[in-house]
């Protein structure tokens, strides 16, 4: 073989023991690439004879590496015979197309390493290697399954929009606290489903588990006393502080419409457009900067503006105070804690919401109520760092961009995969393994499921 058709073998990863010839032909949307291989089979892959004739070639094309910024497809020449003796036409095996994939294994093992980053879509990679999504996914699913990992000491438990279209569209999330690695991904946050996962793990596994950190939907506590009553239950802190924020907007909301017979009213003004500031940390505020105000007419600070919010309506001074009263107390620290009796100061809270007047922090009082304990649990530090479901927040942007770019995603499996697969980092292929069964969705996971909109939807 020629100098130049060694460099085309090289290229293209092709063995030189197993080609005949080889030539390419280049145009501007894709590279095709030529390839007759020599002669294997010696004897009938069926019978055994010897007697075998040639009888032409089989031809194939299989989605090799794109080279030069196109597609490479190959087309393969493979030998044929008749067996004089059996009659039958065997073919020899393509040497380079590995499994059933009509792929090269480089480009196999290219896409798969291609699906890692969250920002990979199976669409782009399509269009790069000249193939189709269902293809991609097709070789994703045959590939990529990822198990489920072992039960970790300090378990993080949230749920994720998935999509509006199937039965499930909560699915739950659970994360490793200490090492940031997702546990698994669960179809739903329903009891039903839930109930059903957290039985199949072995005994032992729920006993090793010593923190649970969950929001404060009711759905975890039942499962709690079943599988694991050794473990402390605890809630996310950050949802508590989003919580009382929401409501002391929608205090912030009932007393603006008490002013809106009259528009033009700084009440309602200040209320309306400077809303922000109310819902900030008050340490966060700017206190520096002075800048005129055209609602208030003259010029202030960040700090200022509040503080003049706070002096024009007692209810939104009182809200906002009760707001900052419970941030005070969320953020004892770990060196601080000792000097306090937690439970106390919580009860102390507690009443001064129950007794506020104000119908959204009386509210609050009752669901505080109800977590105390969790929320008392909540002062928990591992190697300093307070247990909260901040790692799992931080995983959303992920998720949320491999939903979006799986084009409405609804296959839940396979979103599963995917989401671990690119998020945990070590998570890998395994091509020794391969899956044949398929992951395409039920019906009814298609399903509408009007209950669990009426349960859980905002
Ligand atoms: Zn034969």
């Amino acid at each position: 073989m020629d100098k130049n058709k060694k460099i085309l073998l090289k290229i293209f990863d092709l063995d030189d023991d197993l080609v005949e010839n080889v030539s390419l032909e280049t145009d501007m949307k894709r590279n095709t690439l030529y390839v007759k291989f020599k002669r294997t089979m010696n004897y009938c892959s069926v019978c055994g004879s010897v007697k075998l004739l040639s009888k032409g070639y089989y031809t194939s094309t299989l989605v090799g590496c794109p080279f030069n910024g196109k597609p490479t497809l190959i087309k393969c020449k493979i030998n044929r015979f008749v067996c004089k003796n059996c009659g039958s036409y065997p073919v020899d095996e393509n040497p380079i197309s590995y499994k059933n994939t009509n792929m090269t294994r480089t480009a196999v093992i290219t896409i798969l390493n291609e699906l890692k980053p969250y920002t990979a879509t199976y669409s782009q990679i399509a269009n790069r290697f000249g193939t189709s999504t269902s293809h991609i996914m097709n070789l994703f699913d045959r590939y990529v399954r990822v198990k489920r990992k072992k039960l970790p000491r300090v378990l993080l438990i949230d749920e994720f929009y998935f999509s509006r279209k199937v039965k499930f569209k909560h699915p739950t999330i659970l994360m490793n606290f200490e090492n940031n690695v997702i546990i698994d991904v669960i179809k739903s946050r329903k009891q039903e489903v839930t109930l059903e996962y957290f039985f199949h793990i072995p005994k032992e596994e729920k006993e090793a588990v010593e923190f649970i950190c969950t929001d404060m939907s009711y759905t975890f506590k039942p499962l709690l006393q079943l599988y694991f009553p050794h473990s402390t239950l605890l809630v996310d802190h950050f949802h508590v502080i989003k919580y009382i924020n929401d409501q002391l907007n929608n205090t912030r909301i009932r007393v603006m419409r008490k002013y809106s017979h009259d528009k033009t009213s700084l009440n309602y003004r200040i209320l309306k457009n400077k809303y922000k500031l109310l819902l900030k940390n008050e340490e966060d505020l700017d206190d520096e900067t002075y800048k005129n105000d055209h609602i208030l007419g003259f010029t202030t600070t960040q700090s200022g503006i509040v503080y003049q919010m706070t002096l024009l309506d007692d209810e939104i001074n009182r809200a906002y105070k009760l707001k900052e009263l419970y941030r005070a107390f969320d953020s004892i620290t770990k060196k601080e804690i000792n000097n306090y009796d937690m439970e106390k100061e919580l009860n102390s809270i507690i009443k001064q919401f129950k007794n506020s007047n104000i119908e959204e922090m009386i509210e609050v009082a009752e669901t505080l109520k109800n977590w105390k304990q969790e929320i008392l649990n909540s002062f928990v530090w591992i190697k300093d760092r307070r247990i909260s479901n901040g790692p799992i927040e931080g995983k959303n942007h992920y998720i949320k961009k491999i939903l979006y770019n799986g084009n409405g995603m609804q296959n839940f499996e396979r979103a599963r995969n995917r989401i671990l697969y690119s998020q945990n980092k070590y998570e890998s292929y395994d091509l020794d393994i391969e899956y044949t069964d398929s992951i395409k969705m039920k019906k009814e996971d298609l399903l509408f499921n009007d209950d669990e909109t009426d349960e859980f939807e905002e």
